[in-house]
């Protein structure tokens, strides 16, 4: 991995109601790559929507890589799975992360979704924790998804919290292909 000698990794978290938080994210990824930079992406809750994301990841590569790891939207659009499977797909992504971080290949790590895989209990806080604590010396990570963990904000070096002021969704418009998804 090419990093600056001193300097030391951020820990970025996305957070919030408003919409945003994937793609701050997704444009990090974006300006990174610019810089020649190695990202790896790995979705804990997979939005079945989420085509438009994986489609321009794949333009981006071979810098940018993605794992798409969750069962699928949780709670919501019918979703009729067993929190077990979430719970298990979920087990897998952490794994998953765990690798990717500890081989150290990359320069920024997105774990998008990962604050709503511990906020559902799908994943230990304590997990987390040391995902980020084990974290080579100059690799970035970036968490995103509503309802970050206090003790996850705590240890962040930068935090935005989106803040929803107004959606379409609000006036009952549904999701925007090249918008939301
Ligand atoms: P985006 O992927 O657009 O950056 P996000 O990551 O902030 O959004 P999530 O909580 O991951 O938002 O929600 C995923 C989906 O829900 C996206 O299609 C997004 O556009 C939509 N969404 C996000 N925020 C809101 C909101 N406040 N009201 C309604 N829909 C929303
Ligand atoms: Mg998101």
């Amino acid at each position: 991995m090419t990093v600056e000698p001193d300097s030391r990794g951020l820990v970025i978290v996305y957070t919030g109601n408003g919409k945003g938080k994937t793609t701050a994210a997704l444009g990090l990824c974006v300006r990174a790559v610019g810089w020649g930079n190695k990202i790896r992406i790995i979705q804990f809750i997979k939005s079945d929507w989420e085509y438009g994301e994986l489609k321009g990841i794949t333009r981006l590569a071979p810098e940018v890589d993605i794992d798409v790891m969750g069962a699928g939207c949780i709670g919501i659009l019918g979703d009729d799975k067993p929190l077990e499977d979430h719970r298990s797909a979920a087990q897998r992504a952490l794994v998953k992360a765990r690798e990717i971080i500890d081989a150290g290949e990359y320069n920024i790590v997105v774990l998008d979704e990962i604050n709503i895989a511990t906020h559902m209990g799908l994943i230990a806080i304590d997990n987390v924790l040391q995902l980020i604590a084990g974290r080579p010396h100059g690799m970035h990570l970036v968490l995103t998804g509503r309802y970050a963990d206090p003790r996850v904000i705590d240890v962040a070096d930068l935090v935005t919290e989106m803040k929803e002021i107004k959606h379409p969704f609000q006036k009952g418009q549904l999701s925007r292909r090249g918008i939301d998804y």
